[in-house]
């Protein structure tokens, strides 16, 4: 038996995510994250990349990224959370979600997407609804600066 299946999305209220079927432990490999292993030349040279779905693309090594941008991979499903149960782990040329907690059964699968803090995060806003969430897809490292541009703006406005 799987550990997910495909349901409708409560945080991408358009698209769909992955929902645990069962309790699942932490440290548990929960769904290979597969696609088409590219070049990063290939990647420079593709509009695919263009800032419009960033999110499929993983940087593997020096010379190589995937592109999880295709049907087959069932893992593009989840959505990213502010506070994600499972992470990406990856080993030589393979990506794996895996639980960083135990997640629930009817629990949905969310990861950290990782955006690196730039200008252009005010594209992609992040509706994950936990308490830390800082408004948009940022990876953990870099929302600090968010959160103190926000109070900035804040302060500004009183
Ligand atoms: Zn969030």
């Amino acid at each position: 038996m799987k550990l997910y299946k495909i349901k409708k999305s409560n945080i991408d209220r358009n698209g769909r995510g992955l929902y645990a079927t069962k309790n699942i432990k932490a440290n548990t490999k929960i769904i290979e994250y597969v696609g088409n292993i590219i070049t990063k030349k290939q990647t420079e040279n593709s509009d695919k990349f263009d800032n419009s779905k960033p999110i499929y693309l993983f940087n593997l090594n020096k010379r190589y990224d995937l592109d999880g941008l295709v049907s087959w991979n069932t893992a593009r499903l989840i959505n990213h959370s502010c506070s994600n149960n499972a992470e990406y782990e990856g080993t030589g040329l393979k990506i794996w979600v895996v639980s960083n907690r135990e997640i629930k059964k009817g629990e949905e699968i969310t990861c950290d997407y990782g955006f690196g803090y730039d200008s252009d995060y005010k594209q992609f806003p992040c509706k994950c609804q936990s308490t830390n969430c800082c408004g948009y897809i940022v990876r953990t490292e870099s929302r600090w600066r968010i959160n103190k541009k926000f109070k900035k703006i804040r302060r500004i406005n009183i």
